[in-house]
């Protein structure tokens, strides 16, 4: 029987390259049925702000599976992002993005016989990608970066499961821990922890800047590396990069209960219609999801006629060998067609028979959001930063105005701006903007509520305009905040 997913045919190319995927996988007699739903530019012309109608949304929490193509979220009026709105709402948590050497795809290492094979795990949900930003002053923007201990173990435990599943021997973390402590600690600290669960599978972790050098310079040292969200997004594309461009970057946003299947590039607006695009990103996606599904006999049947294909030197205009006329979109994927069956040089894939399906395998009728907590822990508040705007203050001069708000209970323990420690003590070279951090934290074996601490938020509004109030907590006895740079 045939398994039903959604299918989005996306803005742009993304038609015209969904179409000839369309037809490859007809051809090879996939066992798929496309339920086409409406997502996109037009819905967000049409007024509907989140780029999709609610028939679209009920068809893919049903189907429980989405292969979309590119689209295009207008910009400058307002609207969210759909690609990220769809991952976010969906909680398909783990972005994996396959990247290889395809012969017939001339790169620098691909010249120099260097053969690569990785694969990017990234958080798709977190991170900056909350977009909670405020402007705290009008010269002052921050942003809320999140890192949660479940959001890290759904992508970390997927991330050791792939390695798993593909015999990777090694799987690495990249992180910036040595700077964001807690944050990247957290990802950090939960890879550490799950890496005791997989004692077969080696592992690393790696400061995602060396991690970057390292990548252009060896590649081929690497399996699997998982990261936070934006670190995943920029290493991804630098990846994407070494094989040959977004041309070939395949992308699965995995969840439990939705997964999505995409290219990695946009809606190349510049030749939509021309008949021109290059399918090969969108169709290496498909391959994903047939796996994924459990189809992976088809999954090795495309893929090998697509490396036969690239090997024998077809290509569409933006990559291949320049002696070769370039085919446009349909003889692109005519020529795959018709190599179905065929294997490239190396031998090609070895498919296994397909599974029983397990398009849904997990998908769950939801009746109530998941919530995720860990117990048992003690948690102690100790302080607050008040964040405040003062436009004409020095260090010391807020300092004295908030001694006078200082009880019994309290100490003031400093005074930061833009995270360099300016009083009690500091450099006068440090140069300051009009938002401060003042640290109030409790004395020694008192104890203190929340309410006490913001009273003295509101009581030192008197003097200076509060900004933000962000509470000092223990967790177990251990500090939930960080210190000052020279604190
Ligand atoms: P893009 O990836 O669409 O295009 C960048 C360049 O790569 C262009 O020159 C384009 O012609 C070329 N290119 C991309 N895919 C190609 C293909 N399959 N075959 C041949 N050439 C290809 O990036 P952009 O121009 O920054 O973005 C255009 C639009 O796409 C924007 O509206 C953006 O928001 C959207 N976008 C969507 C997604 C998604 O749906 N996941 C991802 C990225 C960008």
């Amino acid at each position: 029987m045939n398994t039903k997913i959604a299918v989005a045919k996306g803005d742009g190319i993304g038609p015209e390259i969904m179409q000839a995927v369309l037809r490859i996988f007809e051809a090879n007699n996939v066992p798929l049925e496309y339920e086409y739903v409406e997502m996109g530019k037009s819905l967000f012309d049409s007024g509907h702000s989140t780029g999709m109608t609610p028939a679209a949304k009920a068809t893919i929490e049903n189907l429980g599976i989405l292969f979309k193509g590119p689209m295009e979220t207008p910009k400058g009026k307002g609207v969210k992002s759909i690609n990220v709105t769809a991952r976010k709402v969906w909680n398909t948590y783990a972005n994996q993005r396959d990247f290889r050497t395809l012969n017939g795809v001339e790169t620098v290492f691909s010249k120099a016989g260097i053969p690569i094979n990785l694969t990017i795990i990234r958080e798709n949900i977190e991170d900056t990608y909350g977009g909670i930003e405020h402007l705290l002053t009008y010269d002052v923007a921050v942003g809320r970066r999140i890192i949660t201990r479940p959001g890290s173990a759904q992508v970390i435990r997927y991330a050791f499961e792939m390695a798993r599943r593909k015999g990777y021997t090694k799987l690495a973390c990249g992180h910036k821990a040595n700077i964001m402590k807690l944050t990247d600690g957290l990802f950090l600290e939960t890879f550490q922890e799950i890496a005791k669960e997989y004692p077969d599978i080696e592992t690393s972790d790696i400061i995602v800047d060396d991690l970057c050098m390292k990548l252009v310079t060896h590649p081929e040292k690497f399996q699997a590396i998982v990261l936070t969200n934006l670190q995943g997004d920029i290493v991804s594309d630098l990846c994407a990069g070494l094989v040959g461009g977004l041309g070939f970057a395949p992308s699965a946003n995995i969840g439990d209960n939705i997964s999505i299947f995409e290219a990695v590039h946009g809606t190349a607006p510049d030749i939509a219609g021309k008949g021109i695009a290059n399918p090969t990103a969108l169709l290496l996606s498909g391959i994903l999801m047939l796996r994924y599904m459990g189809y992976t006999e088809n999954a090795a049947t495309i893929e090998n006629a697509l490396l036969y294909t690239l090997e024998n030197g077809a290509h569409t205009g933006d990559f291949g060998d320049k002696s070769i006329p370039a085919s446009n979109t349909n003889s692109f994927t005519d020529a795959i067609i018709a190599n179905l069956g065929k294997v490239p040089a190396d031998g090609g894939v070895v498919g296994k028979a397909n599974m029983e399906q397990k398009a849904n395998a997990g998908h769950h009728k939801l009746t109530e959001n998941k919530l995720t907590v860990t117990k048992g822990i003690k948690a102690e508040m100790v302080g607050v930063d008040v964040f405040v705007e003062a436009n004409d203050l020095q260090p010391a001069e807020l300092a004295e105005l908030a001694k006078k708000r200082l009880t019994d209970n309290f100490d003031l323990v400093m005074i930061s701006n833009r995270g360099t420690q300016v009083w009690p003590t500091g450099s006068i070279f440090t140069e300051l903007v009009n938002e401060y951090r003042v640290r109030f934290e409790k004395k020694e074996g008192k104890t203190v509520t929340q309410k006490e601490l913001l009273h003295i938020a509101a009581d030192f509004s008197q003097d200076a305009k509060v900004c933000s109030v962000e509470f000092l907590m223990k967790f177990d006895g251990k500090i939930g905040y960080t210190l000052a740079q020279g604190q």
